[in-house]
Parts: C-alpha cells; sequence; structure tokens
C-alpha cells in the first residue's frame, strides 16, 4: 500500500514540499515542489493543516523517576545530595507493578510529544524487579514504538563507599549474565528495527572497574552500544580525582569506553584537550538541557563536541529532575541554555531539531531513522499549529520551538499511525493517569 502524505504546512526536509510517499513501512519518496509521486498511490492523507518533522529520538531516561516527580524531599538540591535523598526512597518503593506503569506512562508521554524511539536507562535493580528489561520490551511493543533497552547496572553500594543503598544494587555475574539474556533475547540489528539492546552502568563510580572492562567487552561480542553517565558535575570531577586520581575522561579511557560505540548522558564539564579526545573517538554525548537547568549542573558544550566529531543526541532525562517526559519541550530548552553558552545567532532552531533526530539517532548507532530521507523508516510526527500560543506565527517549523509545541497531532511509527488526533492508539490516557497516580502515592508514605 502505498500513501501519499499530501501538501503539508512545512516539513523538516529538502525537497518535500509536497510531501512523501510512505510503502511498507518506510519511506519510498518525497514529493517535491510542483511534482507528483512517481508510481500511483491507493491512499492520501491531506497534511494542510500539519507541520511534519522526523520522529524525535529520545537518548536518556530513567522511567522509574516519574513516581518521585516534583518530591518534596528532593526539590531544590543539586544532583549528589539529589541521589542520596531519593535512592532510599526508590529503593524501598520500585515494584514489577509500578516499574510496568512508569514505563507505560513515560512511553506515553513521550509518544505524544512526538518521540518514535527511546531509550531508558535503568540501573535500579532492587529485589523482584530482575524483569525490568522484559517489561520495557512488552510495554513498548504495547505502543509500537521503537526502544533502546538499556541495562543500566550498579555494583558499588554504601557499602563500598558509594551513594546507592545495598538493595538496590546486583553482584558482577548477576549483571553480566542477565545482560548477555537481554541482549540474546531482545538485540535486533536489522534495519528497521523496534528493538535494541544497550549496556548501561549507571556511571563509572557505581559500578567496579572490573565491571566497565568486562561490560565493554559484552559490547563488542554482541556489537551494541555502551551507555553512562559522564561529566554531569563538578562533585563528579572531585570524586574522580580523589578515588581514582585521575578526571572522568582518562578514567572512561582507561576503561576502554573512548569509542564510537559509546555515548555519554550530559557531558558537560570537559575541558578542551577532553572535548577533542572525546570528538576523536566520535564518543556520543546526550544533552539533557531541562534537568541540566533544574539540577544547575551546567551548560553542554554541544557546539565544540560536534565540531571535534562527537555526535550529540538529546533527552529529557529522569522525570525527577526534569520533571517531565516532553522532548518537544526540552527542544526549546535546549535552544535558550545554547544561546546562553554561545549565543543568539550561532544556535538556531534547526540545531536543536538536529540534536533530537540525527544526532539522536547517531548516539544510539541507527542509520534507518532520525532523518526524512528516501529510504529511512517512516517515523514522523506532525504538528498542528491551532493553539492560541501559535497565533501569528510566521515560520511554521521555526514556531514549534519558538512558541513551544508540545503535543503532537499525529505520529506515525514504522508507517503506521501511533497517535491520532492527539490520542494514542489504545491507550485509555484518563486510567493510566489514574492507575499511576495511585502507584506514585506509596512513595509519599501515605499509602
Ligand atoms: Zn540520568
Amino acid at each position: 500500500m502505498r500513501l501519499w502524505i499530501k501538501d503539508p504546512m512545512a516539513i523538516l526536509a529538502l525537497g518535500a514540499e509536497r510531501g512523501v510517499v510512505v510503502e511498507d513501512g518506510r519511506i519510498a519518496e518525497l514529493v517535491g515542489r510542483g511534482a507528483s509521486p512517481g508510481k500511483p498511490v491507493e491512499q492520501t492523507f491531506d497534511a494542510g493543516q500539519h507541520v511534519i518533522v522526523p520522529g524525535l529520538i529520545n537518548t536518556h531516561h530513567h522511567f522509574f523517576q516519574t513516581l518521585t516527580r516534583a518530591h518534596p524531599e528532593a526539590i531544590n538540591k543539586e544532583l549528589f545530595p539529589w541521589l542520596e535523598t531519593l535512592y532510599p526512597i526508590w529503593a524501598r518503593n520500585v515494584t514489577p507493578a509500578g516499574f510496568r506503569l512508569a514505563t507505560r506512562l513515560s512511553l506515553t508521554e513521550l509518544l505524544m510529544s512526538g518521540c518514535t524511539c527511546v531509550s531508558d536507562h535503568h540501573y535500579l535493580y532492587p529485589a523482584g524487579l530482575e524483569d525490568a528489561m522484559d517489561i520495557q520490551a512488552e510495554e513498548a511493543e504495547r505502543l509500537g514504538m521503537r526502544m533502546t533497552l538499556t541495562r543500566g547496572s550498579m555494583n558499588l553500594s554504601v557499602k563500598d563507599g558509594g551513594l546507592p543503598p545495598d538493595t538496590v544494587v546486583q553482584d558482577e555475574e548477576t549483571i553480566l549474565t542477565d545482560c548477555e539474556r537481554v541482549l540474546a533475547r531482545y538485540h535486533d540489528s536489522d534495519e528497521g528495527a523496534m528493538l535494541q539492546v544497550a549496556l548501561a552502568p549507571c556511571a563509572p563510580f557505581t559500578v567496579s572497574k572490573r565491571l566497565m572492562l568486562d561490560t565493554a567487552d559484552l559490547a563488542e561480542r554482541f556489537d551494541c552500544r555502551l551507555h553512562t553517565h559522564l561529566a554531569e558535575t563538578l562533585d563528579e570531577d572531585e570524586y574522580c580525582l580523589e578515588h581514582f586520581g585521575c578526571r572522568p575522561v582518562d578514567y572512561l579511557e582507561e576503561c576502554g569506553w573512548l569509542t564510537d560505540r559509546v555515548w555519554l548522558a550530559h557531558g558537560i564539564h570537559f575541558n578542551d584537550e577532553e572535548v577533542r579526545r572525546l570528538g576523536r573517538h566520535h564518543v556520543g554525548v546526550c544533552h539533557c538541557p531541562t534537568s541540566n537547568m533544574t539540577l544547575a549542573s551546567g551548560q553542554c558544550r554541544t557546539k565544540e563536541l560536534e565540531d571535534a566529531g562527537s555526535p550529540v543526541g538529546l533527552g529529557v532525562d529522569g522525570s525527577a529532575s526534569n520533571d517531565n517526559s516532553n522532548l518537544m519541550e526540552s527542544l526549546r530548552h535546549a535552544l535558550m541554555i545554547n544561546r546562553l553558552t554561545y549565543d543568539a545567532a550561532s544556535v538556531t532552531h534547526f540545531d536543536t531539531f538536529r540534536w533530537a533526530t540525527e544526532g539522536s539517532a547517531r548516539c544510539l548507532g541507527r542509520t534507518d531513522i532520525g532523518a526524512i530521507t528516501a529510504g529511512h523508516q517512516a517515523d514522523f510526527a506532525f504538528y498542528t499549529l491551532d493553539e492560541l500560543r501559535f497565533s501569528g506565527a510566521h515560520d511554521p517549523i521555526a514556531a514549534l520551538v519558538m512558541c513551544g509545541a508540545h503535543a503532537a497531532d499525529r505520529v506515525m511509527i514504522g508507517g503506521t499511525w501511533r497517535v491520532e488526533h492527539g490520542q494514542p492508539t489504545g491507550v485509555d490516557v484518563g486510567r493510566l493517569r489514574h492507575e499511576h497516580g495511585a502507584a506514585a502515592r506509596r512513595f509519599m508514605g501515605t499509602v
């Protein structure tokens, strides 16, 4: 079946003024100004009310944290004290049922903002949550979203001088055995994959060096991506100097992690030489502007990193440091914080779209998504400009970022509609809100 998405109000693609033709889940052709599809189409969708962009890709999140949004004991703190407050609350309360609802809620919220592919860095494994990756795979399949299951890990806890409580970490053998199981079961490296797997020690200082090295070996063997938090705060620099006698990037290199298989969350506190070194090895960085502003962590050197050769993607980060999962909103925040870092003329809305699409796809190691190009997967987000916030807007693509688009009217993933008229297919949003809210109440100790 050939579907012509016809005559969009605007589209973020060159040579597609009259839209795109979708066939077998892929973009079959772009239809340029004054042209018509090269072959007959069976169906036409009139996109005259829509601004179309490539499906957004979220490259860093912690879904379980949606259960502790705006938590009174954690708000108004910076990263380390924030973590020390929340770890015991998470350790006591994250159950498989709550985790499933947190996953469903985060995926749905991302999807409704225009996101078509996600990765969730899940590193918390209290007893009972051993099937976390299976729960996430089921929920992503249910919504028809692409997902990189990001199997996190921690094996250092309070007893080893780390921050997490003993009850949420696992031993190295348990971690590596489960990583292999998850890779064998879910990692699909084929074009158009709906599920892939990445391996992700929480941060170099919450796992042993042995685990960093062995995780990198496993990733090599299964040809999958590697992910971790790095250089998020100045506290981390001090911690590394004290415990390892070197800076975070040096330690990463010692662990064999300076490769193009790796993408890092945050990547803020790099000096010039480190930026060059990361770029030379094409290490990706997921920029998390909302979280970085919320926790006052600092400003990512997006432009220098890209110039040096690093892919830069975008992520909302965990919902206890954002505290929502709206990737479209993060584009606006990225525009603002990067203009403060650089200047108004050298950071545009096109930069923010590049980070959230092509850059994010490169971080996840994918070449089949992230751009509206013939042969790519048919993943799109469609926005209308009907709300008051857009009234009077002239440039439709710029308006999405400048006026603050936050909800897609339609989302297509692999040629299938997953959001129509603002509603995700097959999800009772009201019921989800109610069930997730009930699950979150136990984190206040009121249930
Ligand atoms: Zn994070």
